[in-house]
């Protein structure tokens, strides 16, 4: 049984001012970190990786994304609630949950199996209403489409198209883009009239989006 005590929550307000100071300021993404138990995603053992401003080993070679990482993307996207999200990489589901306490109506894709099933079982104990796939995410989910923004959270060689196709007009998606080591975070808005553009805010390291387009196998595991 998951519990979230009174040390939990010191922790967390800890962390959550250790990301403020490194520049965090959307204040719905504040409250919401301050929200979710991200020890709920690592086992119990990790207490203390899981209030650090670190990523973290959830196994098959992913990873859970640093605080900070999960707090500016969630911040580029200017989640309003009842926005319909689309993720790519549900991970762990750490960064899923923080969008559905932001008021996202969310839809998530995560190629491995195992991960899914586990983001899906917590997902399903705090209470979020997600959608939750098992697929290539790289190509979209193209019957749920339009989608008001998309984050896509494993480091991509470029913007997939299906992925921009699916983004609404008046839409945001935000994407590391780069080689396998290190990637921009590119923040791509489309206006009304369909026409995108592009922004970049910073270095990050991700583990790298697979897929058909990706960078390699398009099977799923
Ligand atoms: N946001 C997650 C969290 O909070 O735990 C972390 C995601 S982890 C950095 C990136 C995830 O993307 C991994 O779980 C990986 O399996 C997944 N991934 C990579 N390529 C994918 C693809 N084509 N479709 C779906 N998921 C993919």
């Amino acid at each position: 049984m998951l519990k979230d005590e009174y040390k939990h929550k010191g922790l967390r307000k800890k962390l959550v001012k250790e990301l403020i100071e490194k520049g965090l300021t959307s204040s719905e993404v504040i409250s919401a970190m301050e929200k979710v138990p991200r020890h709920f995603f690592l086992e119990s053992a990790f207490l203390e990786q899981a209030y650090s401003d670190i990523a973290f080993p959830i196994g098959d070679g992913q990873t859970i994304s640093q605080p900070f990482t999960v707090g500016f993307q969630s911040q580029l996207l200017m989640i309003k609630r009842g926005d319909k999200v689309l993720e790519i990489g549900t991970g762990s589901g750490y960064q899923s949950s923080i969008l559905c306490e932001m008021g996202a109506k969310l839809f998530s894709i995560e190629r491995i199996k195992t991960l899914h099933k586990n983001a899906k079982a917590i997902l399903d104990f705090m209470g979020y209403k997600a959608e939750l796939f098992l697929g290539d995410g790289s190509l979209g989910l193209k019957v749920f489409a339009p989608f008001q923004k998309i984050i896509v959270t494993a480091g991509a060689p470029l913007a997939p198209e299906p992925l921009l196709e699916q983004l609404d007009n008046g839409g945001i998606m935000v994407i590391p883009i780069g080689n396998e080591k290190e990637q921009v975070m590119v923040r791509y808005k489309k206006d009304l009239s369909g026409n995108v553009t592009r922004e970049e805010h910073g270095i990050f390291k991700f583990v790298p989006l697979l897929g058909e387009k990706g960078w390699k196998t398009t099977s799923v595991r």
